[in-house]
């Protein structure tokens, strides 16, 4: 089932949660609602869910170019999963599955050969079948989340809400599972909205990433799109380390000490002030000055430990700025602390955020 949420602002009291946010999702797709807490993912979620109702007049939520905005959340069919779902612990897991068929309406409830059938092959499908006869209690946080989702697929739901799912676990754990929520949704596709404040399982699980912030969609795109192609500072900022470096614009060029480097075309050309993004693994370090464009920093700290090297240096003008290098460089350059060296950007994204006229 396809969603469509059109101009939807949600207000409590005199804050505004929401603001004119639009966004389609097709059918079958996993989207990511990604943003810093507070930023208005979980509102979203339980508008769409209509567990919340959007100011009235704002907008509406259509489910395959209808408009549900009316509809009660039962009547959306979707299934849900939080951060912490109560299991019920006083029944088996088989029973915590089987307990959204067992509670319909005696004319649409399956018969119990047919909820046997289907709880089992629930079951299989999380790969929790060996454990159908345990207690919520005997399992570990990871596995009782892959419980809840059963139970959330169990009434075949036509979009599936899943709001911070694995926030609760361990990074190995949240690791394991979110690569494990992908297969499970390429073989069932079942219409996903994931809400995350973390971008790594954001850019990883879906297939496409809806970026918020402050009530507002900053942009929406592949995982690609969002990493390489971000809109606007706050997306390039929010989705990984980077190094902010303040440059005056000059004849065409933001000059950052001895740098000088091209504006982008589409930029205001009375800009005076413009602000470059790096990030750190898009910075090299040498002994010996490379080319033009480099500035002199000196080695504050450094992290050898994982698959790149981190190394914090303090720039020729008194900034800190991170560097990542591989761990072949890292050997090859010798370096230790306090070393004076030349840092040389490989690629940069230039925003101007201030203009002075
Ligand atoms: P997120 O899930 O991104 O952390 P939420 O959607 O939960 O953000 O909340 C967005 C903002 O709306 C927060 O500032 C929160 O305090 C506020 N908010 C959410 N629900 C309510 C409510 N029922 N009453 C008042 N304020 C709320
Ligand atoms: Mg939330």
């Amino acid at each position: 089932m396809s969603i469509e949420v059109r101009h939807i602002t949600k207000t409590f009291g005199d804050f505004t949660a929401l603001k004119e946010v639009s966004l389609e999702i097709p059918t079958g797709e996993l989207i990511a609602l990604l943003g810093p807490s507070g930023s208005g993912k979980t509102t979203l979620l339980r508008v769409i869910a209509g567990l919340e109702v959007a100011d009235p007049g704002s907008g509406a939520i259509l489910f395959d170019g209808e408009d549900a905005t009316s509809r009660s959340s039962r009547d959306r069919q979707v299934g849900f999963v939080f951060q912490h779902y109560a299991l019920f612990r006083h029944m088996t897991i088989f029973e915590n599955v089987a307990f959204g068929l067992r509670v319909r309406p005696r004319k649409v409830r399956p018969s119990e050969s047919e909820i046997r059938e289907r709880v089992s092959a629930l079951l299989k499908l999380v790969q929790l079948d060996w454990l159908a006869a345990r207690y919520p209690s005997q399992l570990s946080g990871g596995q009782r989340q892959r419980v809840a989702l059963a139970r959330a697929l169990a009434v075949e739901p036509k979009v599936l809400l899943l709001d911070e799912p694995f926030g609760s676990l361990d990074a190995k754990v949240r690791k394991e599972l979110r690569r494990w929520l992908r297969r499970l949704h390429d073989e069932l596709h079942v219409t996903s909205v994931f809400v995350t404040h973390d971008q790594e399982e954001a850019l990883e699980v879906a297939d496409r990433v809806v970026v918020m912030n402050e009530g507002r969609v900053e942009q929406v795109g592949t995982p690609d799109q969002v990493y390489h192609h971000p809109a606007n500072p706050f997306v390039y900022n929010f989705l990984g380390n980077v190094n902010l470096f303040n440059g005056r614009v000059e004849g065409g060029k933001v000059h950052i000490g001895d740098m000088a480097m091209e504006l982008p075309e589409q930029m205001r050309p009375d800009a005076e002030t413009a602000v470059v993004y790096v990030r750190p693994h898009l910075l090299e370090i040498d002994h010996q000055p490379t080319n033009t464009n480099h500035f002199r920093a000196r080695v504050e700290h450094i992290n050898p430990a994982g698959p790149l090297v981190k190394v914090e240096l303090i720039s020729e003008w008194g900034d800190p700025v991170q560097v990542e290098i591989s761990q072949e460089r890292y050997r090859d350059l010798r370096l230790k602390k306090d070393a004076e060296v030349f840092v040389t950007p490989k690629e940069k994204k230039i925003f101007v955020e201030k203009y002075s006229i």
